[in-house]
């Protein structure tokens, strides 16, 4: 077994990951989350809240997963999130064929069908399954579609991410928020995408959990106030020069700016948050880089985008989260398809005075000459903007046309008069820049997994140990009585119930040797073990044993909880915790 295989197999034998629907015979690209996986996953979604909304004032919403059409006209899913297809002329299997070429062309996204399809026959590229030959290539939208209601009245779409939900309540939010930028809101949910044969575990699912954050700017100033803070943190930046010479660069997020290697500190500063988040969960350091969206693979619209790759067995760099630059192309978008405005009113911070060309009816000439109409005359010339004027102010025999009741009317010259008048300029109306870090839970939780699976060597055998940060770990302390006998298992029970009243994940087991016992919360992740023995009894002390070093410490048992307490807060080290129990004793 590869490592892969490994962690999989650990992955489905302990709970963490079940594929979906088995006693029907299953169906790809759907999981289960055990329950091991289930709290695992949750508490790295809480560590993304403590990231993304605690730490920087965003707000989450939660909107429906079902979305209806003209979300989907606006956003461009329905005309284009699609990938491409090919299908066995043979076996009738059919495939993602950009990712047929991919050991061809690093980054197929930029090719067009029919290129596609001219690789995999110039190369050969027959049926993985059957080595039949493979058809034509064609596009396959991704959105599951649905009738909300009864008859055919209205199409409903599973939503392919979840970032149209806060697109389409800016308005609310910015009421929310007190009518002023920059703000941002959230959400974690599930989205929905109907991939073509997703064969790899949790990394491609049809249904799976997106934790993105949309945050609005004001596109005339993309610093950050809280740059400083993360500038000097060094990273590795894959940048496009970097790609051409196939090495990432480590730097600090401040050389990255001033190089102009990531277009502006706001980029920049949320990539540096979504490294800071990364390693908070417990993705490996050494095999995480940012790597850089080529000019042709980045959308049109965005100016600048970072998707961080993570190194995982067997499938080599994989993108888990995506920050970019996304431009004001959303809610324009938006605003064209619902026709609502989407601006913002930005106050200056002193009003402007500006001078402004108006137009001055003379209305002693327009009565004679308009009659019943002459007001109304009047106050259209009046109403002009200054574009409007600008072409008539030039030659003598400039006329002006307005419309008054439906009807066009030319004035001439003599009935009117220009003038300069001075106004005050509040403020301009703007349509927000967007940025977008967007996170794949499943894939970082599967990162999660294989970054702190390894192996060492107890008691002449290999234990497998799932190294989780105790943020993290679904299961923090695991009581074990030495013995399944009653005199054990009630001062065991009772260490429990205190563990649980402090609000720690506690487990407990009492089957098998302690040994076999030590070696489940390994694989479980569990840091901290508590063993209660006959020196409980008698001296009324328990040990407890550390995960990763397999030390052990003595501490009197009333002190247990305030020291488990301080060890998975990290306000202690295991040596500082008790007494070290001489050698490693014999699990
Ligand atoms: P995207 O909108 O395609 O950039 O996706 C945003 C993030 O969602 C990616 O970085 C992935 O981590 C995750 N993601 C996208 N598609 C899938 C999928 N089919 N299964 C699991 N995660 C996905």
């Amino acid at each position: 077994m590869d490592k892969n295989e490994k962690v999989n197999e650990l992955a489905r034998r302990r709970g963490f990951l079940w594929p979906a629907f088995e006693l029907y015979g299953g169906a790809a690209g759907f999981y289960d989350y055990g329950p091991l996986g289930a709290p695992l996953k949750r508490r790295i979604e809480d560590i993304w809240r403590q990231y993304f909304v605690i730490a920087e004032g965003f707000a989450e919403i939660e909107a429906p997963t079902i979305g209806v059409e003209g979300i989907y006209q606006a956003s461009g899913h329905l005309a284009g999130f699609s990938d491409p297809l090919t299908g066995c002329k043979e076996c009738k299997e059919v495939y993602r064929a950009d990712h047929l070429i991919k050991h061809i062309i690093e980054v197929p996204d930029a090719l067009k069908n029919e290129e596609i399809y001219k690789c995999i026959q110039e190369n050969e590229i027959g049926c993985p399954e059957c080595g039949g030959e493979l058809s034509q290539v064609y596009e396959f939208n991704l959105m599951f579609k649905t009738m909300i209601g009864p008859g055919n009245k209205m199409t409903g779409y599973l939503r392919p991410e979840t970032a149209q939900g806060m697109f389409i309540n800016f308005p609310r939010l910015l009421r929310y928020f007190r009518d002023s930028l920059p703000f941002a809101a959230v959400q974690i949910g599930k989205s929905f995408r109907n991939e073509i044969s997703p064969r790899q575990g949790v990394i491609r699912l049809r249904e799976f959990t997106q934790a993105e954050a949309e945050i609005f700017i004001d596109p005339r100033d993309k610093t950050h106030p809280r740059f400083a803070e993360v500038k000097d943190i060094k990273m590795k930046f894959y940048s496009r020069q970097a790609q051409e010479k196939g090495e990432e660069e480590e730097m600090t997020f401040g050389e990255a700016v001033e190089k102009g290697l990531v277009a502006h500190q706001t980029l920049a500063y949320y990539v540096a948050r979504t490294y800071q988040f990364l390693l908070a969960v417990g993705v490996a350091p050494d095999k995480l880089r940012f790597r850089q969206h080529k000019s042709d693979e980045m959308a049109h619209y965005a100016a600048d985008c970072w998707d961080a790759e993570v190194f995982l067995d067997r499938m080599g760099w994989i993108e888990i989260v995506g920050v970019a630059d996304r431009t004001d192309y959303d809610l324009k978008a938006h605003a064209s398809v619902s026709k609502v405005d989407l601006s913002v009113f930005v106050h200056y911070d002193q009003p402007v005075k500006r001078q402004k060309l108006v137009v001055k009816p003379d209305f002693k000439k327009l009565g004679p000459r308009f009659k019943s109409k002459a007001k109304a005359v009047g106050e259209a010339l009046k109403a002009l903007s200054a574009e409007e004027l600008k072409g008539g102010s030039g030659t003598k025999d400039d006329k002006i046309k307005v419309v008054v009741d439906g009807e066009t009317i030319e004035i001439e010259k003599d009935l009117f008069s220009f003038e300069s008048v001075e106004e005050e300029v509040r403020g301009i109306e703007i349509v927000p820049h967007v940025i977008e870090p967007s996170f794949g839970i499943d894939r970082i939780l599967y990162t999660v997994l294989d970054h702190s699976y390894y192996e060492d060597v107890a008691d002449g055998e290999i234990r497998a140990v799932l190294r989780f940060k105790p943020a993290v770990a679904p299961i923090e302390v695991a009581v074990l009585p030495l013995m399944d006998r009653k005199e054990l298992v009630g001062p065991a029970r009772k260490i429990q119930e205190q563990l649980r009243c402090r609000g720690m994940r506690v487990d407990f087991d009492i089957s098998g040797s302690i040994g076999r016992r030590y070696r489940r919360c390994d694989e479980a992740g569990t840091p901290y073990e508590v063993t209660v023995d006959y020196e409980t009894l008698e001296l009324g002390t328990v040990t407890i044993r550390d995960r990763d070093s397999m030390s052990q410490v003595k501490v009197p048992e009333w002190q247990v909880a305030d020291k488990l307490q301080a060890l998975l807060n990290a306000s202690i080290k295991f040596h500082e915790a008790g007494d070290l129990v001489a050698a490693v004793k014999k699990e």
